[in-house]
């Protein structure tokens, strides 16, 4: 058995050890912890230093997710009408979500999937044949986003043949794989795997990290093998009260990940998944991270804050408002500084 399998067999589960770990409030949490599934990596789990600290909050259950304010909804994305067949979520003309796995190596306990990846082990690898048959006969699917549960915790053969599959058709130009193992599980990320991912170019690979803290040394070797195997590298951060929506902890984090060869990509708002209440920040939270950085810190560390509209609209992008005002052919800006500059704008 390779080592991050056995590692994965050492995952913290038993929730009743970590209620007397943390003396925690026993009926709540384990009433959320059978609603949800509960499960550490050891990996995630060393690096929580104290209860109710960010990374602590990501992965323990509580009891705040029985609560619903009203908002919140078992298919927060509206992603049912769009899954033309089992696995395919076929939203956007020219690029569709394949969920290939259901399994992860920490149960995030925000996740917009919660209603359907809370066991792990109902995709069966050899029944994603709707899937391929699917993208195959759909000659405007150019980018196939390979997700889950994270992809990366199917061995390296299972993996293998999606991506070989997926290769194999013309008219899908590059392929995505969506996963959060350099965070949870970066032994996952073997000199073996990234040997046979280089195979499949042009192959990108979205990440997933909340909080500076989470790029721990072994996280950033992790990425650095993904980066010499020419993987273009991107990340997804959700941002969660009380564990990132700060513009100081967001700059650190998206500086971070720069420095470890990861280009930000997208903040995302956090989804209405039921349970996720005590998660939820104004949108006006995440658009001022991003004015905070815009101007004040490398562009590149600067990634679109995204909010996937609740019942199917998809995502949009929320940006500050720079536009002060105009007069004739000028328009007002303000800059990030708070100053204001015409532009002269042509007809
Ligand atoms: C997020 C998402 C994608 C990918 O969107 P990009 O903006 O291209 O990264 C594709 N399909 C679905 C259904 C999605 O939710």
């Amino acid at each position: 058995m390779e080592k991050w399998r056995q590692s994965l067999k050492t995952a913290v589960t038993d929730i009743g050890a970590a209620v007397r770990k943390f003396e925690l409030p026993e009926d709540d949490v384990k009433k959320a912890a059978e609603m949800f599934r509960f499960q550490v990596s050891p990996h995630y789990w060393s690096l929580i230093r104290e209860k109710g600290d960010p990374l602590y909050l990501q992965c323990m259950p509580d009891g705040r997710e029985l609560e619903d304010d009203g908002d919140l909804l078992d298919d927060p994305l509206g992603e049912e009408p769009d899954t033309p067949v089992p696995n395919v979520v076929h939203r956007y003309p020219d690029h569709c979500l394949f969920t290939v796995s259901d399994c992860c190596a920490t149960y995030c306990r925000f996740c917009t999937r919660k209603r359907k990846f809370g066991q792990c082990g109902h995709i069966d690898p050899a029944n994603l044949e709707p899937g391929f048959d699917y993208i195959a006969r759909t000659g405007s699917i150019q980018d196939v986003l390979v997700s889950g549960g994270d992809p990366l915790l199917l061995d390296d053969e299972n993996l293998e043949y999606i991506l070989a599959r997926l290769h194999a058709i013309k008219h899908v130009r590059f392929v995505r794989i969506g996963t959060r193992t350099p965070c949870m599980l970066p032994e996952r990320i073997t000199v073996k795997l990234t040997r046979m991912l280089k195979k499949y170019h042009p192959l990108y690979i979205n990440v997933h990290f909340n909080h500076p803290r989470e790029l721990a040394p072994a996280a950033v070797a992790a990425l650095g093998r993904l980066a010499d195997a020419g993987i273009p590298l991107g990340s997804q951060t959700v941002l969660l009260r009380g564990v990132n929506d700060d513009p100081a902890v967001m700059r650190e984090l998206m500086c971070s990940l720069l420095a470890a060869r990861v280009r930000p990509y997208y903040i995302f708002q956090c989804d209405l998944a039921r349970g996720n209440s005590h998660f939820r920040t104004p949108l006006a939270a995440g658009v001022k991270i991003i004015e905070a950085m815009r101007g004040r810190t490398s562009g590149m560390a600067i990634p679109h804050f995204a909010v996937d509209l609740p019942g199917g609209g998809g995502k949009i992008t929320l940006v500050p408002q720079y536009e002060c005002g105009c007069g004739g052919e000028y328009r007002k800006f303000r800059n990030f500084r708070g100053q204001i500059y015409d532009y002269h704008d042509v007809k």
